[in-house]
């Protein structure tokens, strides 16, 4: 089972997509003129918290929903008003869903037997299926008879085996224990490059979603805030609220001294001079306060006065690899450091003061 197209086509088109749930004063606006462009043969995540609408949009794409308004294709072809049989998308639901009286065999085969494909062929989809999830040897099994990991790779390779072009994710890791996880996000990311097939996967996780996706729509209240590579989303965010909600970061409010093509010129707590790059379009007014982010990786701890940067550690938590360091600016900002550990590394006591260097390009002014 290979590739679907031509990867770097456009798989899926969402122009001006809304969503309302319900009617007048009761009327709740779920998805807000989405515009989006998924290609074909990626690993692409819906990333937000609860309520955002992520869900809403994968349920609009398999279509359990039908849009209030704008269109949506798939593969060229506008299916907006079609029913989920009619599109070439299948689903992977977060509670598996399998058939508890079949066997694993199937389950698995179920889907194109509904189709009415000929024995032969369900059974040889079949076979290719429980060797793609390594289920050969539970293929006579029922759903109660193997664990809950065992139960995902079912209803995954149930959910592939009618070559959908599209398979739609929600949540599929989340009932898995953390170890169990880990090991499911690399299958995944095996079967998706093995069959071709696009991923489109729903999580709140940040972390779920840095590791496995191509790219990343980030979502809040219906609306789709930044949307680029784990990379992009890590390390430009546009605003305030993808910073915050992408793993841990410090917001440093800094007077504008200079602004110079796509960077400006700020003025640190302490009263040195720092540069920092300025999202695309936006001119800030010279002795007003902007928002800056910077992660908590990209500061160094050094004496004190020989950074840019000077403060007192207020508690210290030890991760193992690392340690982060939770300091108070001397213009009373928090600010927190994340610190390589090896054995030889002393734990910082609280008290201490302590000098930052900042990495070059570390800070980013945000546009809100
Ligand atoms: P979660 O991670 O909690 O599943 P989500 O981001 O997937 O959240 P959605 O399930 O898409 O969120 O829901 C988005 C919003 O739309 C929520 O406020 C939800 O209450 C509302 N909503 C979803 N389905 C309906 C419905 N059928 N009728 C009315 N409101 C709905």
């Amino acid at each position: 089972m290979t590739g679907q197209g031509d990867s770097g086509s456009v798989e899926i088109e969402i122009r001006d997509l809304s969503k309302v749930f319900g009617q007048g004063a009761a009327a709740f606006r779920a998805l807000n003129t989405i515009n989006l462009e998924i290609r074909t043969g990626e690993f692409f995540t819906l990333l937000g918290p609860s309520g955002c609408g992520k869900t809403t949009l994968l349920r609009v794409i398999a279509g359990f929903e039908q849009p209030s308004a704008g269109s949506l294709r798939i593969n060229g072809k506008e299916v907006a008003g079609l029913g989920p049989n009619a599109r070439p998308v299948n689903t992977v639901f977060q509670n598996y869903a399998l058939f508890p009286h079949m066997t694993v065999a199937q389950n698995i085969g179920f889907g194109l037997k509904m189709l009415g494909r000929p024995r032969a062929e369900v059974e040889a989809t079949t076979a290719e299926m429980l060797a793609l999830v390594k289920m050969e040897a539970m293929a006579g099994r029922k759903p109660s008879e193997i664990s809950g990991g065992q139960q995902q790779r079912v209803a995954l390779a149930r959910a592939l085996a009618p070559r959908p072009r599209v398979l739609l994710l929600d949540e599929p890791l989340s009932a898995l224990d953390l170890k169990l996880r880990k090991e499911m996000q690399s299958e995944l990311k095996r079967l998706q490059s093995e069959t071709g097939i696009t991923f489109i996967f729903v999580t709140h996780d940040q972390e779920e979603a840095l590791t496995m996706s191509d790219r990343i729509a980030v979502m809040s209240a219906g609306n789709i805030l930044q949307l680029g590579t784990p990379n992009d989303i890590y390390h430009a965010p546009s605003e305030r609220f993808v910073a915050d909600f992408i793993g841990d970061t410090n917001f440093l409010d800094l007077p504008v001294a200079s602004v110079s093509g796509d960077s400006a010129g700020v003025t640190l707590p302490g009263g040195k001079a720092a540069t920092a790059r300025l999202p695309a379009g936006m001119l800030p007014v010279l002795g007003e306060k902007v928002t800056t982010v910077i992660r908590p990786e990209q500061a160094q701890m050094v004496e004190p006065g020989a950074g840019d940067l000077d403060g007192v550690v207020e508690n210290a938590v030890f991760f193992g690899t690392d340690t982060h360091v939770h300091l108070r600016l001397d213009d009373g900002q928090p600010f927190i450091l994340r610190r390589q550990n090896s054995a030889e590394t002393a734990e910082p006591v609280a008290g201490t003061r302590m000098g930052l260097r900042l990495s070059p390009g570390a800070l980013r002014v945000l546009k809100g």
